[in-house]
């Protein structure tokens, strides 16, 4: 793995779309797959609403969720129920009503309300997610094929391990060949 050419390559012209919203890092909701798995997130800010909390019973999900919680990237918050009716509808229309979960409810409906990004691998709860117009990603990256994908922010360049949004300016990570 080469770190080499980072920021050092970040176009000195940078481009007039770069500019929008650097401050911002999006908050991440994340599904309770996301605490069984040993897989890194890129980004400093997380919520779960409490029926994830609940779920991690066991030590090491659970001691993952509290290290997270913690160092104070993340938040436990529930959405309004009048969101979570908007969920549990939008679900009858997309068909994922009666498969989605009452917890994958509540991470689409948190999502909804403080504008986050869908941290998931369901597919229920994706689909779910994107009916309501909200963006979603996936929580394994797809390491056990032999291609080995590179990440790059599309706002400052910087090379990174993970799509979402760069911690460094905020925009968009991309996957490139
Ligand atoms: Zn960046």
């Amino acid at each position: 793995m080469s770190e080499s050419d980072e920021k050092g390559q970040s176009a000195g012209g940078s481009s007039a779309a770069g500019a929008a919203g650097a401050a911002d890092e999006q908050v991440k909701v994340l599904d309770s797959s996301f605490f069984f798995l040993d897989i890194p997130i890129a980004g400093t800010k997380f919520a779960v609403p409490p029926s994830v909390v609940a779920e991690m019973k066991d030590l090491r999900s659970k001691s993952k969720l509290d290290a997270m919680l913690e160092d104070g990237r993340l938040f436990v918050s529930e959405a309004s129920p009048s969101t979570r009716k908007r969920v549990v509808a939008a679900s009858k229309k997309s068909g994922d009503y009666g498969v989605i979960s009452d917890t994958d409810c509540d991470v689409v409906a948190l999502a909804l309300e403080i504008g986050g990004i869908v941290v998931t691998d369901d597919f229920a709860l994706s689909n779910t997610a994107q009916t309501l117009g909200l963006t979603v990603i996936p929580v394994q990256m797809r390491r056990a094929k032999k291609r080995q994908w590179k990440y790059r922010c599309t706002g400052c360049l910087k090379f990174c391990d993970a799509p979402g949004v760069c911690d460094v300016c905020g925009s968009e990570i991309i996957r490139i060949k």
